[in-house]
């Protein structure tokens, strides 16, 4: 289960095993930081305390016998150099505890600036390792709290949204989970129901019971083949091997395919290829199965009497091919799902005629893959609708 998002203190304490919230003060970030200014509070008043020990006593005494020495007798300047010596003395003393409560101040001052910028640097990143366990754990929610502006916000960011992504992948993945084992049910539970009916003396052994248990593991067969395929376009293993090829070639290969069960359906079959289309650069059989997915709809959803038409054309450094059909229709409402897995409009009918709902999901990533773009139209229920895809031209730049 996905865990809900929690952000407490609770977070900070070191439960999570192998978390790295046992390291204190001692021999964290915290403890160096406070170390570099006790250094610099230490360089700066030692070397103030040497200058102060060795230059101001000799500027001192000069001045003072520079004052008070000129014009004096032998006498006069023993007085003035024990005057001096005093002084000297008397000066050391106030300049040593200056220091003294100098160091004092910068050790306090030391500890608290340690002190806040550990709490700024120190404690979201202890927070991002938190985070890290737990997400590793698999509490995808896991989330740090935002806030601020700095390059720690920054790396805040980053980390909600690397979690955010595999939060997503699971989500998917607990979700491709489910759909699979909800399609494999149902075809599984009407072979079961007639093998056991057949065992029963229940449900005749005919060829009719045959030929459906044979249209059954066929579906399976074909969820199967559709879903190894789905995972390698999700993980973007298909194969491409571009090359220029002419438009008119790929919607030739696709409509002779198909023709002849657009024959047997009783639909017509329009291609509006214009003459002097420029190449288009894409793997031809994966451009062909693209087409052939759409116009495989287009046969399944459009009932007999109906048409589907493929018009190509061109546009600035692509060429766009479209799949109209007369059929059945989308209401707008499912428009931006169609290319969902296992998205269906009307589940039970798509099944019926041996969809998956896997389809558009495969060709949407193949149109991808190849640098174009897909889309679905149709002005509602019972009023066609037309897939368009683009393919770029071999002469882009
Ligand atoms: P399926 O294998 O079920 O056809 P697809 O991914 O190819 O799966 O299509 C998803 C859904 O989109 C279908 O179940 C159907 O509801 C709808 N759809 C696709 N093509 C058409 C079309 N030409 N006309 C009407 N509905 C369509």
């Amino acid at each position: 289960m996905i865990d809900k998002q929690v952000e407490t203190e609770a977070r900070l304490e070191p439960s999570v095993p192998g978390a790295p919230m046992a390291r204190g003060l001692g021999g964290g970030i915290g403890s160096k930081l406070f170390l570099s200014y006790i250094l610099v509070v230490a360089v700066g008043v030692l070397t103030l305390f040497l200058a102060v020990s060795y230059l101001a006593p000799t500027i001192f005494n000069r001045s003072m016998f520079g004052m008070m020495g000129d014009g004096m007798g032998m006498m006069g300047a023993s007085m003035t150099r024990a005057m001096t010596e005093s002084v000297t003395v008397t000066f050391r003393e106030a300049v040593t505890s200056s220091l003294l409560l100098a160091s004092l101040a910068g050790l306090v001052a030391a500890a608290l600036a340690s002190f806040f910028f550990t709490r700024r640097i120190v404690q979201p990143v202890r927070r991002m390792a938190v985070a890290s366990h737990r997400i590793a754990a698999g509490h995808y929610a896991e989330r740090v709290p935002a806030g601020g502006s700095d390059e720690l916000a920054d790396l805040r960011d980053s980390f909600n949204q690397m979690a955010a992504s595999l939060e997503e992948d699971e989500r998917r993945r607990l979700a491709l989970i489910g759909d699979v084992a909800h399609e494999l049910r149902t075809p599984l539970t009407t072979l079961e129901g007639y093998a056991e009916g057949l065992l029963d003396g229940v449900v005749e052994p005919s060829a009719a019971t045959f030929a459906l248990l044979h249209g059954e593991t066929r579906r399976l067969r074909r969820l199967v083949d559709d879903l190894q395929e789905l995972s390698r376009a999700e993980a973007r293993q298909i194969p491409l091997h571009p090359r220029p090829v002419a438009p008119q070639k790929l919607v030739e290969v696709a409509t002779a395919r198909l023709s002849p069960q657009f024959v047997e359906k009783g639909l017509a079959l329009a291609l509006v290829v214009p003459a002097g289309l420029p190449a288009v650069l894409a793997d031809k059989d994966r451009a062909v199965q693209v087409l052939t997915n759409l116009l495989g709809n287009a046969l399944r959803y459009t009932p007999a009497g109906g048409e589907a038409t493929v018009r190509v054309r061109a546009l600035p450094h692509q060429v766009e091919f479209a799949v109209a059909d007369t059929g059945i229709g989308i209401a707008p409402e499912h428009l931006p799902h169609l290319f969902e897995r296992f998205y269906r409009v009307d589940a039970s009918r798509s099944r019926a005629r041996g969809g998956s709902g896997i389809g558009l999901t495969i060709t949407r990533h193949l149109v991808e893959a190849q640098g174009g773009t897909i889309r679905a139209e149709s002005p509602g229920a019972g009023q066609g609708s037309t897939f368009t895809f683009t393919l770029p031209s071999a002469d882009r730049p």
